[in-house]
C-alpha cells in the first residue's frame, strides 16, 4: 500500500488520505479543517492532479471528513463516491448547510473566496454517490487488479464506517472515527475481529486516560443533577451541541430522564441545523434501523424554538433547558448568541457535552476562571463569568486502550496513525513500540508518500 496524508496541517485537521492499493487510487475522506477558514481549510487536493484517483471513500458526515468533498468531484467529475447508506442520506443536507455558512461568512466577514463550492456542485457530488450497505463488499477493478471494499459500522455517529480493503493477498483496515460503546441513538462499532496487514487508526483520545466502564452512564447522571440544581435555583441551562449526532443523543437522554421523573418540568428550547437533522435521523431509523431516534421524541419533550426576543447580553426571558448548536460555541451560532445572556449570571449553567477545542469560544470559556472577564468578540460583548460552566464526557470516540487492542488483535505488519494531536499520536507510537516491537508504526508527514 502507498499512503499520502493530504491533511496539510497535521493534527485532526482536514482529513484526507490518498491510498494506492491493487492498482487503484482511493481518496479516503475529504474534510475541512475545523479551525481554519477559506481555502486553507481544505486538504492539499492539488496533489491529486498528478495522481488521478479512481474513487472517493467517505467514512462519515462530520465536516472534518466530508466538508471539502465537492472540491474533489469538481476536479474529477466522473469519480464514484462510496459512503454508507445513512451517510448518503445525510451528506447532501450537511453540504448544503456548509454552502450557506460560507455564503454568510462572505457577506459578514468579506471573505471573497467563499463559497468554496456551490449548491450546483453539491448536486453534482450527490449524483456520484454510491450507497454502501454495512458488511457487503463491493469490487472495483482496473485492468487485472481488483480491490474489494467493505464498510463496517463504526458507532461514533449515524452512518460512520470503518473500511476494509482486500487486494491480492493483502488487507487493510481504516478505522475512521470510531466508538466501540453503544450510545443512546446508535450502537457501538462492529469491526471484524481478524487479521489485517495494515491498520490505519484514529488516535483522538490518545492523550486522555481510558475511562472506567460505566463512565458514560455516570456522566449522564451528573448532567441530570446539574440541570436539576440549576432549575431549582431559578436558572436556565444551556447545552451547546453538535448538530449531527449529539443533539439527537441529548434529546433521547432528556426524554428518558423525563419518563423516569428525573427531569424538572421546564420548557425545552432547541434551534439550529440539528433540529433538521432530527428528521433525517427519523428517516434513517425507519429505513435502515441503524439509528434509534424517532421524531416523536421532540413531541414528547414538547421541544420549541427559543423565544424570539433573544438579544446579545440579555438574560433569557423564559426559564428552561436550551439545546442549541454549535457544540463549541462557535461565533455567530445560536449557542454563542445565547451564552452572552447567561454567562454573567450566577443562577445559570452552561453544560458542555462534547469536546471543545481550546481555540474555540467554548474551549476559552472552559479555561476562564469564575469572576474573570470573558470576551464575546464576535458579539462585541464582555462580562465576568458568574454562571456555572461544566463539562460532561459523552464522547463519540473510543478510549485509547480499546483502539490499541483492536489494532493489536489484527496482528498487522504496519499501523498508520491519524486523526489526533501530536501528544495523542505519541502515546500510541510509544505503546505500540512497547507491546509489539516488530510492528512498523507510521505517523505520516503531510504530503509525503510512504510505501507501507
Ligand atoms: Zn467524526
Ligand atoms: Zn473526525
Amino acid at each position: 500500500m502507498k499512503l499520502t496524508d493530504l491533511n496539510r496541517h497535521g493534527g485532526i485537521g482536514a482529513n484526507c488520505h490518498l491510498i494506492e492499493v491493487g492498482g487503484l487510487r482511493l481518496v479516503v475522506d475529504c474534510g475541512f479543517h475545523p479551525k481554519l477558514s477559506g481555502a486553507a481549510a481544505a486538504p492539499a487536493l492539488e496533489f491529486l492532479d498528478e495522481h488521478e484517483p479512481d474513487a472517493v471513500l467517505v467514512t462519515h458526515c462530520h465536516l472534518d471528513h466530508l466538508g471539502a468533498l465537492p472540491m474533489v468531484t469538481r476536479r474529477f467529475p466522473d469519480i464514484p463516491v462510496l459512503m454508507s447508506q445513512p451517510s448518503a442520506m445525510l451528506a447532501e443536507r450537511l453540504l448544503r448547510n456548509s454552502v450557506n455558512v460560507m455564503k454568510r461568512e462572505r457577506a459578514e466577514k468579506g471573505m471573497t473566496e467563499y463559497p468554496l463550492y456551490t449548491m450546483r456542485e453539491v448536486d453534482a457530488t450527490m449524483r456520484r454517490v454510491v450507497p454502501m450497505l454495512f458488511g457487503q463488499p463491493r469490487r472495483m477493478t482496473t485492468g487485472e487488479d481488483e480491490v474489494e471494499i467493505t464498510f463496517h459500522q463504526a458507532g461514533h455517529v449515524a452512518g460512520a464506517a470503518g473500511i476494509e480493503l482486500r487486494y491480492g493477498h493483502q488487507s487493510a483496515f481504516i478505522t475512521g472515527d470510531v466508538q466501540f460503546d453503544a450510545q443512546r441513538v446508535i450502537g457501538g462499532a462492529r469491526f471484524p475481529a481478524k487479521h489485517f496487514d495494515i491498520v490505519v487508526t484514529e488516535t483522538t483520545r490518545g492523550a486522555t486516560e481510558s475511562r472506567p466502564s460505566g463512565a458514560r452512564a455516570s456522566e449522564v447522571d451528573r448532567l441530570l443533577v446539574a440541570i436539576d440544581k440549576t432549575i431549582k435555583r431559578g436558572g436556565s441551562v444551556l447545552i451547546p451541541v453538535f448538530a449531527l449526532g449529539r443533539m439527537q443523543e441529548i434529546f433521547v437522554v432528556l426524554n428518558e430522564a423525563r419518563q423516569a421523573g428525573r427531569l424538572p418540568d421546564v420548557p425545552i428550547f432547541a434551534a439550529g441545523l440539528g433540529m433538521d437533522i432530527c428528521n433525517y435521523f427519523d428517516e434513517i431509523t425507519r429505513q435502515t434501523g441503524i439509528t434509534r431516534f424517532h421524531r416523536s421524541v421532540l413531541r414528547d419533550l414538547r421541544v420549541k424554538p427559543p423565544p424570539r426576543n433573544m438579544r446579545v447580553g440579555r438574560a433569557p426571558s423564559e426559564q428552561g433547558i436550551y439545546v442549541l448548536s454549535s457544540g463549541m460555541l462557535v461565533e455567530n451560532t445560536p449557542s454563542y448568541q445565547f451564552a452572552t445572556g447567561i454567562v454573567g449570571r450566577s443562577e445559570h449553567t452552561v453544560c458542555f457535552v462534547g469536546y471543545c477545542d481550546p481555540d474555540t469560544p467554548g474551549g476559552q470559556l472552559l479555561a476562564t476562571k469564575q469572576g474573570e472577564v470573558f470576551v464575546f468578540d464576535a458579539a462585541d460583548y464582555q462580562t465576568p463569568v458568574r454562571a456555572h460552566i461544566e463539562q460532561f464526557d459523552m464522547t463519540g470516540h473510543a478510549d485509547r486502550d480499546e483502539l490499541l487492542e483492536f489494532a493489536l488483535q489484527a496482528d498487522p505488519r504496519a499501523v498508520v496513525l491519524t486523526h489526533g494531536d501530536p501528544p495523542a499520536r505519541a502515546w500510541f507510537a510509544e505503546r505500540f513500540a512497547e507491546l509489539a516491537p516488530k510492528l512498523k508504526v507510521l505517523d505520516p508527514e503531510p504530503l509525503k508518500s510512504y510505501d507501507v
